[in-house]
């Protein structure tokens, strides 16, 4: 105890102290992030190869790792100019095969004495006269000792780590058992009274397992990452990240905003010029802003409401706040199309209060863009809405004091972050409020989101009609058009929604155009419109009030009706190439019918034969209208990383854990963050930097 008490933590030895690491191997070891021996130990295999059984050479299976053991045939050079080295063994069960070396020595060649015994460790490759293993790892045996297991170097379940160029796993997995000397060293940092689940190794325990399997381990147990030694490790770098957001969110309320207390200028104004009421679950969520608001410190509140629930109006009411105290908002969405939207509803709303609303976005002219610069410097723009274009360096705000997005995970962190800097000139942090149609699911929003409060809004307003949703194979497309021309006939509008695989709006957009065409001539007599990402503002503007006057029948779009557009009388749609769409789109699509009164319907065309994932969604989008349920079931198929389309949520960036996987430990994470926190701070640094990468917690400090 007394000699540990004076050596160093881990994280503090330099891998430098192990033997064979020079300043070269240093190096390539930091490309992996390791450079403490503590990071050797947590650098855990991807996975394992399995060395505890010998194959016969008769049921060898292209492309397996397998242990094999036979009798040398013959040995010889290839001739020509790249010359290998063939040996020929032949096994007890009476079949033979090829190794091949490239790299050679003369010496070793004299090693493969005919008779001699061997085990081989390789992949299966099929060669050009048979099966091959193309450099085996090999051993020699002793013919008296020979058994029909591997030999104990041989036996085990065998590490595969990442790697680098420059260093091969046998490298790797030296530095690796070299560490293990130290593991007494490496401090347990869960609090004892910490209520684990029972199955759970200790620390050390579960760092030597995880390094050096014994033959006995449950293979596919290590496979599915649910083994006792791994989830030890999972709980611990849940944990880690878990508390770096949480310290994240105790940095920034530390900041310091302008409070935006309620105001009786604009809002009773506002609310009584709607055509509605707010829905509880809206006067709910924009109470808990408004609590928010009244604060010095700056709001981060996420809020989460299915498409069509009303989100817009709740980040009226936000706006109105800010503009009320005298200072600036802006609300910033993912597309153009949406921010025209934005533009339109505000401008509605805002104007007849007297309140400026400024628009900014990548594809203006000079010249008006210049202005709308100037607006927003001088503070006359009260209100600025725009795209992604609002981060940017040029744009200045006179007192930015609420930044509102729309469709959160559209946008990277650091856009979000970027947006913010811009209010911070005079000191103060701007609120935030986040605003997403996707819900994310409660596993993810406790990891990914520990920074921002989340609200609901979990209900729609009322007199919404659920969509009945069917799927039918686009060979089947002439029953659809004759369903189109019926729903027409019956007073209805339509969309018809035109998607592709190319992410290229120009290539979506003539496929729209073509589309269109055809409708115009399968649908004689009726009135069809067009809208795609590539025409022109007012262009696209005067299409959406055509119909939404009832001037036109049937809307061929792109996807860029996907969010904001509002058309009650519409309550059919036609989506093509349906398997191609992710969940979450396929719902925001889907969420521009039922917002009448009458039933609406949403037809999935789609291409056979679909794919297994295809299937799944369909009939998932066929099974409900829930949007939570839909995410969820989004993030089973495709995984977090994806769902969230960004790296710098720290949740892709796991090294062990698996977010889906292990939710199970979540609750566990914050009961030991909550005891760390209360009793054991001085510890929360040394957890965090135990499993995240500096860049990582840097960037999270920003
Ligand atoms: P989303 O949450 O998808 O952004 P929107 O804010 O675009 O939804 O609202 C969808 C539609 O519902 C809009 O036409 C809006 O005017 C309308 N709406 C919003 N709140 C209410 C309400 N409380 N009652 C009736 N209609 C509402
Ligand atoms: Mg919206």
């Amino acid at each position: 105890m007394e000699s540990t008490s004076s050596q160093p933590p881990l994280h503090q030895v330099p891998i430098s102290a192990l033997s064979g690491i020079g300043s070269s191997t240093a190096a390539k070891l930091q490309r992996l992030g390791i450079s403490t021996i503590q990071d050797l130990l947590l650098h855990l295999p991807l996975r394992y190869q399995d060395r505890t059984q010998i194959t016969p050479i008769n049921q060898l299976q292209h492309s397996a790792e397998v242990v094999i053991q036979g009798t040398i045939q013959s040995a010889h050079l290839t001739p020509g100019k790249r010359r290998s080295l063939i040996v020929k063994i032949k096994d007890d069960s009476g079949c033979s095969l090829q190794l091949r070396f490239f790299h050679f020595a003369a010496a070793q060649k004299q090693q493969f004495q005919s008779g001699r015994l061997m085990q081989c460790f390789g992949e299966v490759r099929r060669g050009q006269h048979g099966l091959e293993l193309i450099h085996p790892e090999y051993e020699f045996i002793n013919t008296s000792t020979a058994s029909l297991s591997p030999s104990a170097d041989m036996a085990a379940l065998t590490p595969v780590y990442p790697a680098t160029e420059g260093l091969t796993q046998k490298k790797i997995r030296q530095y690796c058992q070299q560490a293990l000397k130290y593991l007494a060293q490496l401090k347990e940092l869960l609090p004892d009274e910490a209520v684990l689940p029972p199955q759970l190794m200790p620390l050390s325990q579960a760092i030597t397992v995880l390094h050096n399997p014994p033959p006995s381990t449950n293979i596919s147990q290590l496979e599915q990452g649910s083994h006792p030694a791994q989830q030890r490790l999972c709980l611990e770098e849940l944990l880690a990240h878990h508390l770096n957001l949480l310290k994240l969110r105790f940095t920034k309320r530390q900041f310091k905003s302008s409070p935006l207390p309620a105001d009786t200028q604009y809002i009773p104004g506002f609310l009584s010029c709607l055509p509605f009421a707010l829905t509880q679950a809206q006067q709910k969520v924009y109470d808990e802003i408004a609590t928010d608001l009244a604060h010095h410190h700056p709001m981060l509140r996420l809020v989460q409401g299915d498409v069509g629930s009303g989100k817009t109006v709740v980040a009226a009411l936000a706006a109105l706040h800010a503009i009320a105290n005298g200072q600036q908002a802006a609300i910033m969405a993912p597309t153009e199309i949406l921010a025209e939207q934005h533009l339109e509803n505000f401008s509605n709303w805002f104007t007849p209060l007297g309140i400026s609303v400024c628009w900014l976005t990548g594809k203006m002219s000079t010249k008006e863009r210049n202005t709308a610069l100037e607006a927003i410097q001088s503070g006359q723009a009260q209100l600025v809405v725009g795209t992604h274009a609002l981060f940017q360096e040029q744009v200045l705000f006179h007192q930015l004091a609420l930044v509102i997005i729309d469709e959160q995970h559209r946008f990277g962190v650091h856009q979000r972050l970027a947006l913010t800097q811009k209010g911070e000139s005079n000191q103060y942090t701007p609120h935030q409020l986040i605003m997403t149609a996707t819900p994310i699911p409660r596993t993810l929003a406790m990891s990914a989101y520990a920074d921002l409060n989340c609200s609901v809004i979990d209900e729609l307003p009322p007199g919404r009609t659920p969509v009945n949703t069917v799927a039918i194979p686009d060979t089947r497309r002439p029953m659809v058009i004759q369903r189109v021309q019926h729903a027409i006939q019956e007073g209805r509008q339509v969309y018809w929604v035109c998607t592709l695989i190319e992410t290229s709006e120009a290539i979506e957009s003539q496929a729209a155009e073509e589309t269109a065409e055809l409708l115009k001539e399968q649908l004689p007599g009726i009135r069809v419109g067009l809208i795609h990402g590539r025409m022109k503002a007012n262009e696209k503007a005067a299409v959406m009030a055509a119909f939404k006057e009832g001037n036109l029948d049937l809307l061929a779009a792109t996807t860029v009706i996907e969010v904001g557009v509002n058309v009650p009388n519409a309550s059919l749609m036609i989506i093509e190439n349906s398997e191609r769409l992710g969940l979450a789109q396929l719902h925001q699509l889907r969420g521009r019918v039922g917002r009448g009164s009458v039933a609406s319907h949403c037809v999935l065309l789609y291409h056979h034969p679909l794919s297994h994932q295809s299937r799944e969604r369909l009939s998932i989008m066929r099974e409900t209208n829930d949007g939570f349920l839909i995410a969820e079931k989004d993030l089973q198929l495709r995984g977090p990383g994806e769902v969230l389309g960004t790296r710098q949520t720290g949740v892709a960036n796991l090294k062990i854990a698996d977010i889906l996987r292990d939710q199970a430990l979540l609750p566990t994470v914050q009961h030991i963050a909550q005891l760390l926190l209360t009793h054991y701070p001085e510890r929360v640094d040394t957890i965090i930097e135990r499993w995240l990468d500096q860049e990582v917690i840097n960037y999270a400090r920003v």
